[in-house]
């Protein structure tokens, strides 16, 4: 089964740390973007995709009116075979009162997924974000009360000003709301953004603060029931992100919007950041980013961002020299950063926190 992800790339006010391509909201570049969306979705109704998720993300979609969002979704079901389909809203708290919330329930989305990041007011301030946690959790209850029963909240670690003990409190806040998710992003300071100066560098944390932090969240969320599924992601059995999930197992996803990406017919597709363009184009336009995608590189190097792992037996099929790789993945073990077993390893919450140094090492022997 395929995914759809459209890319809503617009925001209220950018913020400080933030590097994804977003512009400005304006109502009336809106209102023509989700034209666009529409037509390119009903441009693609010939192929008959068998769709099983849609993920609206942002920017902030939940700037999009539930008008709007409905007009998207009409599309996709006359254009497309929908499955019994995951529909994830991206929402922002302060763009939504839970009349809005009832209004997207009753257009098909069914998974909502706010950007809380803190429950640090102090916190939320100094990452430039419009709502206070007061906010955030008026949102996610009005959802709930909206009827949403698959709700996620992001939550970031290593910002400025941020100690253990307020991320501590954080995770705690983020676990008594009515939520079935969690992703807990480690802030990365983006070059080019206001973030990227010394100032903010040295209010942020450092690698080994960033790696407790870390560490004490998995650990938190796991004590609160929330079982780590992916280097970042935490949720409720049966509540991970159908979507998400494609990224990491290969699955195809088609990507509409500027800078969105797309993989499909084993190839890697990405829409120019361009909004202007995408509006004024009949069809939006792809460059190919990778024609030919090395599988077994694919597999390796998304597959260790799941706590799953990988399978030996998969590996092997692709061609990987299973031999060298075992050697490494015992050393690996030996430091307690991968583990394995069943037929498959998989990097440990240690691990994670050193994943690109580790996955390199790994495809410099398969
Ligand atoms: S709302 Fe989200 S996408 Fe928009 S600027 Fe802030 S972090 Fe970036």
């Amino acid at each position: 089964m395929t995914g759809l992800y459209l890319h809503i790339p617009f925001c209220a006010r950018k913020c400080p740390y933030c590097d994804f391509y977003s512009v400005r909201f304006d109502r009336r570049l809106v209102s023509d973007y989700t034209d666009a969306l529409v037509r390119n979705i009903r441009h693609l109704a010939d192929t008959k995709t068998d769709i099983d998720t849609i993920y609206f993300g942002g920017g902030t979609p939940s700037l999009l009116c539930s008008s709007q969002v409905e007009s998207i979704l009409s599309a996709a079901a006359a254009s497309f075979s929908l499955h019994d389909p995951e529909i994830t809203l991206e929402a922002n708290p302060c763009t939504v009162d839970v009349q809005k919330l009832r209004e997207y329930r009753s257009a098909g989305v069914n998974r909502l997924s706010f950007g809380v990041q803190s429950a640090n007011d102090d916190e939320l301030s100094r990452l430039g974000r419009l709502h206070n946690f007061e906010r955030a959790e008026k949102a996610v209850f009005d959802a709930a009360a909206a009827g949403f029963d698959n709700i996620s909240c992001d939550i970031m670690l290593g910002t400025a000003g941020q100690t253990l003990q307020s991320l501590g409190s954080s995770a705690d806040a983020l676990c008594a709301l009515p939520i079935k998710h969690i992703s807990a992003y480690m802030l990365k300071i983006e070059k080019g953004t206001p973030y990227d100066c010394d100032e903010m560098r040295k209010a942020s944390a450092d690698d080994e603060l960033m790696s407790e932090m870390y560490l004490q969240t998995v650990g938190r969320l796991a004590s609160a029931g929330f079982v780590q599924y992916e280097i970042s992601n935490f949720a409720k059995p049966g509540f991970e992100s159908r979507h998400n999930l494609k990224y990491w197992t290969g699955e195809s996803y088609i990507g509409l919007g500027a800078s969105a990406h797309s993989f499909f017919g084993g190839k890697r597709y990405a829409c120019p950041n361009d909004v202007n363009a995408f509006v004024s184009s009949d069809v939006q336009r792809y460059i190919t980013t990778d024609e030919s995608p090395d599988a077994l590189e694919e597999y390796l190097m998304l597959g260790l961002r799941l706590t799953k792992g990988v399978s030996l037996e998969r590996l092997q099929k692709l061609g990987a020299d299973i031999g060298a790789l075992s050697q490494k993945v015992a050393l690996f073990s030996q430091h307690r950063l991968m583990q394995s077993g069943g037929g498959r390893f998989s990097l440990t919450p240690k691990g994670f926190l050193l994943s690109n140094s580790i996955i390199s090492e790994l495809l410099g022997v398969i």
